[in-house]
Formats: C-alpha cells, structure tokens, sequence
C-alpha cells in the first residue's frame, strides 16, 4: 500500500482513522479546494461534537459502555458488550446522510467513489456484526443526542439480559 498524503489534507482535523482511510486510498484528487477543504474540517468536528454530546447522553441515562471498540468489525463509537449494541456517530458528508449528503464538485469522480466506497463499507460491517450477534445502530450527526439516546436505552434494556458473554 502507498502512502499518500494529500494536498490540504493533512492540516485538516479528520480524526486520524479517517484520514489513514483517505490516504491509503490508491486513487486521490491533485488538490481540493478551498471550500471543500473547510467543509471537511467542519464536518469532521461537527461529528466528533455529535458523538461526544450522545456518549453525555449515554452516560446521564445510567448506561455504561466501550468507546472506539477496536475488537469489533467497524471499530463501533459506543459498544454495549452485555446487550451486543454497536453505536456508529455518522458524519452526514462521509456517510451520505439522504438530508445533508452532498458531493464536492471538484473531483466529482474521485469523491463518489469514496463516499460510495464508505456507504458499502458501512453496509459490510452491519453484515459481519449481525453475523456475530450484535446490533449495529447507526446515528446521523444531525440527529437529536437526546432522542438517539433514549431509543437506544430501550433497545438496551430489551437486550441486555438476551445474550450472556
Ligand atoms: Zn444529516
């Protein structure tokens, strides 16, 4: 694999797992511009916000759970490991949210194959952790801390005594 680090980029704050994902890629734009560029960098913290706001919300209903939990396929945000619940926090840009999904224009190829290459991923990954048991849950950046977490409390108390480990 070639390591390639790409213009703009590397100055960014995509979290470092992203941007190994993104320079690990064989095929990359020359450049992005400007305000591509800097809707990345606001996506990317808007995303981290949003998980960092639902892991408080997680936290004030009484749960308890593994963050970035690395021994599971897709690496989930939040893992409930009595109840099998993998959390994923969803960047609308990176994950094609159907409201504020949007592709950049410049290297307009390059970018629907990145994006369609995450939304495969993320359809994989749901596969392999149904195959072992656990309950992918997915989570718009965009969407409500508070409402996410307490649908996910519900879903945690129906599975929490289901499955022993
Ligand atoms: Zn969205």
């Amino acid at each position: 694999m070639r390591f390639v680090v790409v213009a703009g980029l590397a100055a960014c704050q995509l979290d470092e797992c992203r941007l190994r994902e993104w320079a690990l890629m064989e095929q990359h734009p020359e450049a992005v511009d400007e305000r591509t560029s800097r809707r990345m960098r606001n996506v990317r913290r808007s995303g981290s916000d949003a998980e960092l706001r639902l892991r408080r919300e997680l936290h004030r209903s009484g749960l308890r759970y593994q963050v970035d939990f690395r021994g599971l396929p897709g690496s989930p945000d939040v893992a409930f490991t009595r109840a099998k619940i993998a959390v994923f926090v969803d960047g609308c840009f990176w994950h094609r949210c159907p409201v504020h999904g949007s592709q950049p224009k410049t290297n307009e190829i390059w970018w629907r194959r990145k994006l369609d290459a995450n939304v495969e991923r993320d359809r994989r990954k749901d596969a392999e952790l149904e195959g072992l048991g656990w309950l992918p849950v997915h989570v718009w950046e965009h969407e409500d801390p508070a409402e996410a977490a307490s649908l996910i409390y519900e879903l945690w108390l129906t599975r929490r005594d289901s499955e022993s480990w």
